[in-house]
Order: structure tokens, then C-alpha cells, then sequence
């Protein structure tokens, strides 16, 4: 007999709610919001603002029901110029800054590459001598999973083991989320975050596992966009004229979706941004070998000249020495 607690979340379903109509969406978004105020009270919860592009429309629909809502923006440094100026628009924004900066990070953990999987392997691997150590096996390629070739095997980028630089993952943890994790624990403020399925596998199995408010952990969190995709929160900028960071550029409609079901013969405008098209950390390389050409960094080096020549400067002449790292993967610049 089928366990329908088992069903409730599936892969399935996850893509048939994401290609439901944004306005849906919008509906559920507000729902799950209601509940976890419910639950907190808004003085409980605060809006985990990056400045981005979904991150600015959490933030609107939460203010619309909630005026008096805090954000909390984590100041990395890694962020684009326009991105804090942008923040610094908004009223009752708390800013957060992590314990040592990027360049502390590099030293102490190596740089940030790839993917966090593929740079926690490489970091973790390079401290094991054992063979069956799960990292080792991963880039080795022996990973299995009922007597067959695991899908998560990373051979692929067995090379980074003889780098001559540092590979690791501990970035994002060192840079945002023990400032937000020590903020939680001063004020108890449980967040509230723009984060999507759609942006990862990993983010689909958490939405899979644990829907878009999870209640019951050490850490509480609200991601009540888990079901929009990309589209939909341009489609809602748009909408709404909602003012977003200088370096996205305009939102406009492009053509229709192509190649996507949608329920009900529901067909929104594909929308872009004429400016980049995803904010984030400007001096990240995690991804950056997926992206067509001008990839981020070759952009960075038009628009933002003087950021380029500090990540690309060498280590020993105070810059990010990243130079060395893109040679080294095969990531133009
Ligand atoms: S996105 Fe990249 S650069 Fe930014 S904190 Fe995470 S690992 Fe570091």
C-alpha cells in the first residue's frame, strides 16, 4: 500500500507546482509567510535581504503585509558596488559582516571552485589517506550505489588534487551563514528567504524533504518562494514595477517560454535583464566554468575594471591571485 506521507513531496510534484502560474505562486508565497509569522510573530522573524533580484521581491511582498518587517543583509564585501547601494535605499535593513574577510578565507580554507561539492571533496580528500574515505572514493570515481557507478562521482575534476592552490568549501558557511546563525542566536529571529528549488538539486531535495517552512530544527527557515523559478520573479518585477539594482539593467519581456509545459496553457513571457543577469558574489567561481561567453568574469573586466584587477592580481602582490586558478581550470577571463 502507498504511503501518502511518503508521496507528498515529490520531484513530481515540485515540477508540476513550478509550472504553475506566478500569481499561484504568489498566493502560496503569501500563505506560507502568514504561517510563519503565525508561528514567530513578526518580531520573531526578519527577511534574509542579499540586495539580488529574488531576494527584492520577498522583501516587497513581506513588506506589503508586513510594513514593519526587519531584513538583515550579511555585508561580505564580495558583493557588487551596486548591490550595497542598493540596500542602503531600504529602511529597517540590520547589516551583518562576517568574522575575516575573502582573502583570510582563501588562506585558511583555499578557494572556492567549481562547486561546493566538488571543493568540499577536493578540501576533504587532500586531508585523507584513506581510500575509502567517501571524498577520496568521489573523485576517484568508486563511488557506488546498489552495485552501481554512483551519479555523485566526481572524477571528472580529480585534477584539482595536484593544484597548486588551496580548494574548499568553507566560503559561504565563514561568509554568511555564521553571521546569520550568530544573529540568530543573539535575538532569536528565525528568516525568511527568497531562495528557490529550481536554483539546485540540493534546494529541490530540501523543498522535497521539507516543504517551505521548516519548523522543526536548530536552525527554523521560511523559504515560502521554494516553488517560483526564475521567470517568475522577473515577471513580478515587471509587474509591479519594482525598482531592483542598477547592475541588472532593465527587465523586459523576451519571446515566449520555449520547450516548458505549462498548466492550463498558461504561457508568460520569457523575461530578461539587460544589465547581468544574477548578482551574487562578484569574485565567486563556483559555476563560472558552466557560463556561455562573456562569462561573469570577462563582463567584470568591462564593467567593473578595478574589482577584475584585484582578483586577478597575484597573491603575493595583495591581490585574490585567482589568475592562477582560472588557468588552471580552464575558466576564461
Ligand atoms: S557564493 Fe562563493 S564567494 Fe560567495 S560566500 Fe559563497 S563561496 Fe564565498
Amino acid at each position: 500500500m502507498i504511503n501518502l506521507e511518503e508521496v507528498k513531496r515529490t520531484m513530481q510534484e515540485l515540477k508540476q507546482m513550478q509550472s504553475l502560474p506566478m500569481e499561484i505562486k504568489l498566493s502560496m508565497t503569501r500563505q506560507r509567510i502568514r504561517e510563519w509569522v503565525g508561528r514567530y510573530g513578526v518580531n520573531g522573524v526578519y527577511i534574509s535581504f542579499s540586495g539580488g533580484k529574488d531576494s527584492t521581491v520577498l522583501l516587497h511582498i513581506a513588506r506589503e503585509m508586513y510594513p514593519d518587517m526587519e531584513a538583515v543583509f550579511v555585508d561580505t564585501g564580495l558583493e557588487y558596488p551596486e548591490i550595497k547601494e542598493f540596500v542602503k535605499t531600504f529602511d529597517n535593513v540590520t547589516l551583518l559582516r562576517p568574522e575575516i574577510n575573502f582573502r583570510q578565507v582563501i588562506e585558511k580554507y583555499g578557494y572556492p571552485v567549481i562547486s561546493k561539492e566538488v571543493s568540499k571533496s577536493v578540501y576533504y580528500s587532500r586531508r585523507s589517506n584513506n581510500p575509502e574515505n567517501i571524498y577520496v572514493k568521489k573523485l576517484r570515481g568508486e563511488l557506488e550505489f546498489e552495485g552501481k557507478k554512483s551519479q555523485y562521482n566526481q572524477e571528472k575534476w580529480c585534477f584539482l588534487l595536484d593544484a597548486p592552490f588551496g580548494v574548499g568549501n568553507q566560503c559561504c558557511d565563514v561568509m554568511k551563514k555564521k553571521p546569520l546563525h550568530n544573529f540568530h542566536k543573539k535575538t532569536g529571529k528565525v528568516p525568511i528567504t527568497g531562495q528557490m528549488a529550481d536554483e539546485s538539486k540540493l534546494r529541490s531535495q530540501k523543498w522535497i524533504n521539507n516543504g517551505c517552512n521548516l519548523y522543526d530544527s536548530k536552525y527554523p527557515i521560511s523559504n515560502p518562494m521554494s516553488l517560483w523559478v526564475g521567470n517568475d520573479a522577473l515577471e513580478y518585477i515587471a509587474k509591479n514595477n519594482i525598482k531592483i539594482a542598477s547592475v541588472y539593467g532593465e527587465v523586459i519581456a523576451d519571446c515566449e517560454m520555449d520547450g516548458q509545459m505549462w498548466l492550463d496553457g498558461y504561457s508568460p513571457p520569457k523575461f530578461r535583464t539587460t544589465g547581468v543577469s544574477r548578482t551574487g558574489c562578484m569574485f565567486c567561481m563556483f559555476g563560472a566554468h558552466l557560463e556561455q561567453e562573456p562569462n561573469r568574469f570577462q563582463r567584470m573586466k568591462i564593467t567593473h575594471p578595478t574589482v577584475y584587477s584585484y582578483c586577478l592580481r597575484p597573491w603575493d602582490s595583495g591581490g585574490l591571485g585567482m589568475k592562477t586558478v582560472l588557468d588552471y581550470v580552464g575558466i576564461k577571463y
